[in-house]
């Protein structure tokens, strides 16, 4: 080719990426949005594939019956964890490892509760999560119910040293959890000597719901510890009648020395852009009630399907997927924290955060924080999703899961797998969190949602633009 010839051609071939580029940077995400369409047969092979496959959801009930439920500073916790890491590794996923982060120690020790007044009744009872004990021999005082803090406030002097019992029925999770969490220290800074509190559920069978609470640390810390719905009522209906009610409380909780956990970590790494990464995930840990089937073992597993079927199916998509097994995400997030701080140097490469946290029940799509091109593609994304009836959208402003929030608040495309109005809060950290109350149809659903949404962002030209963060990498 003549130089003439060539500087014309050179020319031209810069004009023409200009020209791509122009076209590309006036709707980068109508081009993005149309390359998402070019993915509907594989994205139909993957949901095809997870559909017909049940491994994952056998290997879950392996996971619970086999090491029960996993909270973090519990032996369960760690030989779940090498059992995991173990199976990723037969799996030949790429990149497996686990990565060390410290967790809080609490233990539950023996509990009671005992209704002592106007008759003696065992009160089934779960004392909630970070809570402290009793002094030994318990607490037995007159029980005061409140519906409400601005009650509390009305009441503010009738409470000290009482036993304050909120009978607050359930409404939504966001709501009701705030007697949970701050109910103990707001009742300790009016005098009460323990916080009783109906189950933060809307549904029971006797099935008291722990959790965890956050003590105020300039107040005294008060034992608290959760009832179920049933004798909640029955102890307001009781105080209406004007008759004088006394429960004995008896825990033994403490909380222990700091203790060793890890993430766990596993890959299918990019054919192309291998140092870019699409995160998929759910948390390893949960409350030591029930099997933590559906929280969060079902979403662990769930994400961990995600990898293996893209290996089965011979698919390597542009950018990394990775599994991450968070630890802690009950009581005190370090595995969530732990990640984003050891993989802080590659976050601006980290191109989606999905989590599964919310129960691997019949899926509706995706709770998203995502930039406005970011979520014209996930739109796009969640097409290829309407033949199984998950490509609902429900954009939010904060993270939409726990352990992907230090991700989401670094910029980085966040979502959540959304199940709509499940019975996830009917077994919500309560002993009925049993593999029994999932269903294998159901969990690959979820398997297939995750799969499409994670290879469809990994397999872009262009990774899912960021959030605008304030002070973001
Ligand atoms: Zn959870």
């Amino acid at each position: 080719m003549t130089c003439a010839v060539e500087s014309i051609v050179r020319r031209a071939t810069l004009l023409g990426a200009a020209a791509i580029a122009i076209t590309a940077a006036a709707t980068p995400a109508a081009a993005q949005a149309s390359a998402v369409a070019s993915h509907k047969a594989t994205a139909d092979r993957i949901i095809d594939a997870a559909l017909a496959d049940t491994t994952g959801f056998i290997r879950l009930a392996e996971l619970v019956d086999t090491h029960g439920h996993r909270l973090s500073g519990s032996a369960s916790l760690e030989t779940a964890i090498d059992w995991l890491a173990a199976k990723l590794k037969a799996d030949g996923l790429d990149n497996v490892h686990t990565e060390p982060v410290m967790v809080p120690h609490w233990v539950r020790g023996a509990e009671s509760a005992e209704l002592i007044q106007p008759r003696r009744m065992k009160l089934a009872m779960l004392g909630l999560g970070g809570s402290v004990g009793t002094p030994r021999g318990g607490i037995t005082a007159p029980v005061v119910v409140l519906g409400s803090f601005d009650e509390m406030n009305r009441r503010a002097a009738e409470l000290k040293g009482k036993i304050v019992l909120f009978d607050v029925p359930f409404t939504s999770y966001g709501e009701t959890v705030q007697y949970r969490s701050r109910g103990p220290s707001a009742v300790a800074k009016l005098g009460a000597v323990a916080m009783l509190l109906r189950a933060v559920g809307p549904f029971s069978i006797s099935s008291p719901h722990t959790g965890g609470l956050r003590y105020d640390t300039t107040v005294k810390k008060i034992p608290a510890a959760a009832i179920t719905t049933e004798v909640s009522a029955m102890l307001r209906r009781l105080q209406a009648r004007g008759l004088p009610v006394r429960v004995k409380l008896v825990m033994n909780a403490q909380m222990l020395a700091d203790a060793p956990s890890r993430n766990v970590i596993a890959e299918v790494r990019g054919r192309e852009k291998p140092d870019e990464v699409v995160v998929v995930g759910g948390h390893i840990d949960s409350w030591d009630v029930g099997q933590g089937a559906m929280d969060d073992g079902g979403g662990v597993v769930a994400a961990w399907e995600v990898l293996r079927l893209m290996k089965r199916l011979g698919i390597t998509p542009r950018r990394t997927i990775r599994l991450v097994a968070w630890t802690n995400e009950e009581n005190g997030l370090r595995g969530g924290i732990g990640y984003a701080r050891a993989h802080a140097s590659e976050l601006g490469k980290h191109v989606l955060a999905i989590e599964s946290d919310g129960g691997v029940f019949t899926p509706a799509g995706f709770r998203i924080a995502a930039s406005d091109s970011s979520m014209a593609i996930a739109t796009e994304i969640a097409k290829l999703l309407a033949r199984i009836n998950a490509g609902t959208l429900i954009r939010g402003e904060d993270s939409p899961d726990a352990d992907i929030t230090p991700l989401v608040n670094a910029g980085i495309t966040g979502m959540g797998l959304d199940v709509g109005e499940s019975k996830y809060f009917w077994y919500h950290h309560t002993d009925g969190d049993t593999i029994d109350k999932l269903s294998s149809r159901e969990f690959t659903l979820c398997v297939a949602t995750m799969a499409v949404m994670a290879y469809v962002a990994a397999e872009l030209p262009e990774g899912m633009p960021r959030r605008v963060v304030p002070g973001a990498r």
